[in-house]
């Protein structure tokens, strides 16, 4: 393709909303543009590489004998209330009536779908095992589409969906399809891990994600270096480390009984609060209804003011929540060492703790029905070593063996379920096993992200100066750039590369534009094409022409004879 003729844009600035790198870089290598939230233009540049991921996939599934079909986008609502999915689905399904009145989705997938194709025309057990699968635009009005192509609303997946008679089917498909996404991300070159993750709106009993590593991944992810064992924070098995005996429980505190119930005026004087005085936190069950986290500063005669949240809403929300005095306080299950007063409860690594991980900080300060009066965090106890636990994924221990998780950010390009009967059953999608039974069939989905995938390999291979594509997906192999396009040697000598590279097979580019040298650099280094052949006056005199990788520093002269079959 010559340059000259290409539709191209490249940019030299950055989209004002990108946060991300692969954001960044292929808008500006006129890859992608985005016409609104979430929703984008594929370009020459873009479209190319999003098909030749399609085409691994392709190539990866069809080896694993699965058959591409080709499902509608626009899906009736009867199916989804089949299902029960059109009420638990939420606004990320995107609704619509025709102009009948009908309701209507845009598909975010396609479960229903094809578990309606196949129940029409499967019968048998000898049918099955079938895995069907397909490469399409899917819709999710997603609550906050951002990082470009990572979170869009529409978007390409291929999704696939098999079908078997029995456990040991469906667990072999099931294996099939994790091997199939194993060899797929080995051949996009990427750094990645499989784990155990969480169903979500698909639902199902057993999941893996296929998480890309990298630091812009939205995904937490743990896994541990003595067992294999690794997750997605969503779903994993974590050990909160224990405390620290040397540290726990300070030696000089007071420790109390706190038996049985009490109300809060008890709770009060027994905690030692003065009005007015100092803040406090602890976490107790009140009357069933509250788990609160105490702040004590304001105290009236018949009231305990208290900043907390409901057990039904654990989100920190900080409204004050007015307890009478005698309300009972049935259990007090410990203040949680390194939180106090309105500061800390007001950070977010609080907000983000559930009820029973809060909980779990507390063992130390508090045995039951025991209670430390007193207890200052900063001086009783060690406040980092707490407070910013959650975060630091290093303290947290696997889940399986107790050694030490190491936490990672991931981009999840992939997901296999492993779905049961969920589907079958709903649908009534029944067929004859061997002894003439009707048996639900039991089913696997498998999805991947194509245009997520294009953002993930930008973010694993760029540096300062653009794309670094890896060869198999690159939009062209190689891009031939003739520096001085005033200069007839130089052109021809362009010419000529460009015609036989094109009949060796090589995809390739001709950078033609009447542009300076400095341009012609620059944007070959923004879009990431593998080689680049630079030919300017100056090697030609030695009848050179200056071969590069765009993923090395070193320039080789060869000599133009050579220079095909060299790139070959
Ligand atoms: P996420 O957790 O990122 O929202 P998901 O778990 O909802 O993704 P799945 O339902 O598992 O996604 O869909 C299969 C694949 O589709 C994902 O692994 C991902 O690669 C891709 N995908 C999902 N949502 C989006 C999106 N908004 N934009 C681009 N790709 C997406
Ligand atoms: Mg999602
Ligand atoms: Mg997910
Ligand atoms: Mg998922």
């Amino acid at each position: 393709m010559r340059l000259s003729k290409m539709f191209m844009p490249t940019r030299k600035e950055d989209p004002a909303d990108a946060e991300v790198v692969s954001h960044k870089l292929l808008v500006r290598g006129g890859y992608i543009r985005m016409l609104t939230r979430g929703i984008y233009d594929f370009l020459p540049l873009g479209w190319r590489s999003v098909r030749k991921i399609e085409q691994i996939i392709r190539e990866e599934m069809d080896r694993a004998g699965a058959q591409e079909v080709h499902l509608p986008a626009v899906q009736p609502a009867e199916l989804w209330k089949e299902s029960g999915r059109w009420d638990e689905y939420g606004p990320e399904l995107l609704r619509f009536k025709d102009r009948k009145g009908s309701d209507f989705c845009l598909g975010p997938t396609h479960e229903e779908v094809i578990t309606d194709l196949i129940r029409g025309d499967i019968a048998s057990y000898k049918d099955l095992p079938v895995n069907l699968y397909q490469i399409q635009t899917k819709f999710r009005d997603e609550p906050r589409p951002r990082f470009g192509l990572m979170r869009g609303r529409e978007f390409i997946m291929k999704d696939a969906y098999s079908f078997d008679i029995d456990e040991e089917g469906a667990n072999k498909s099931y294996e099939e399809m994790f091997e199939t996404y194993k060899r797929i991300c080995e051949r996009l070159g990427f750094d990645y891990a499989a784990v155990e993750a969480d169903t979500g709106n698909i639902g199902g009993s057993k999941s893996h994600e296929f998480q890309v590593l990298a630091d812009t991944g939205e995904d937490e992810i743990v896994s541990c270096p003595e067992c294999g064992y690794a997750a997605n924070v969503e779903k994993a098995e974590i050990r909160l480390p224990e405390y620290d005996g040397e540290k726990f429980p300070p030696q000089d505190l007071e420790l109390v009984e706190t038996p049985g119930k009490k109300t809060i005026d008890e709770v009060s004087g027994f905690l030692n609060i003065a009005p007015m005085r100092c803040l406090k936190t602890l976490i107790f069950n009140c009357d069933d209804t509250a788990v609160a986290v105490l702040v004590r500063g304001d105290h009236d005669a018949n009231e305990i003011k208290i900043r907390g949240f409901l057990k039904e809403h654990t989100d920190i929300s900080c409204e004050e929540i007015n307890l009478a005095s005698d309300a009972q306080v049935t259990e007090i299950t410990g203040a949680p060492v390194g939180f106090a007063g309105p500061i800390d409860l007001d950070i977010p690594v609080f907000a983000d703790l559930a009820v029973e991980e809060m909980t779990n900080y507390t063992v130390g300060a508090n045995d039951a029905d025991k209670h430390y009066v007193n207890v200052n965090h900063g001086r009783d106890f060690e406040v980092e070593a707490f407070a910013d636990l959650r975060r630091a994924q290093n303290a947290d221990l696997c889940g399986r063996c107790g050694a030490p998780f190491e936490g990672h950010r991931g981009i999840e390009i992939g997901h296999v379920f492993y779905l049961g009967t969920k589907y079958s059953e709903a649908m009534d999608a029944k067929i004859q096993d061997e002894n003439g039974q009707m048996k639900p069939m039991i089913m696997g989905c498998y999805g991947i992200g194509v245009t997520r995938i294009l953002a993930a390999v930008v973010e694993q291979n760029h540096d300062d100066n653009g794309i670094i594509w890896p060869m198999a997906i690159a939009p062209y192999q190689v891009t031939v750039l003739p520096l001085q396009m005033r200069n007839d040697e130089v052109v021809e000598t362009g010419e000529k590369l460009y015609e036989e590279l094109r009949a060796a097979g090589i995809e390739v580019t001709l950078d033609d534009r009447d542009a300076g040298v400095g341009q012609k650099f620059k944007d070959a280094d923004l879009v990431g094409i593998p080689v680049r052949i630079a030919i300017g006056s100056r090697g030609l005199k030695d009848g050179n022409v200056e071969i590069k990788l765009r993923s090395e520093s070193d320039i080789q002269d060869i000599s133009v004879d050579e220079a095909v079959e060299y790139v070959k």
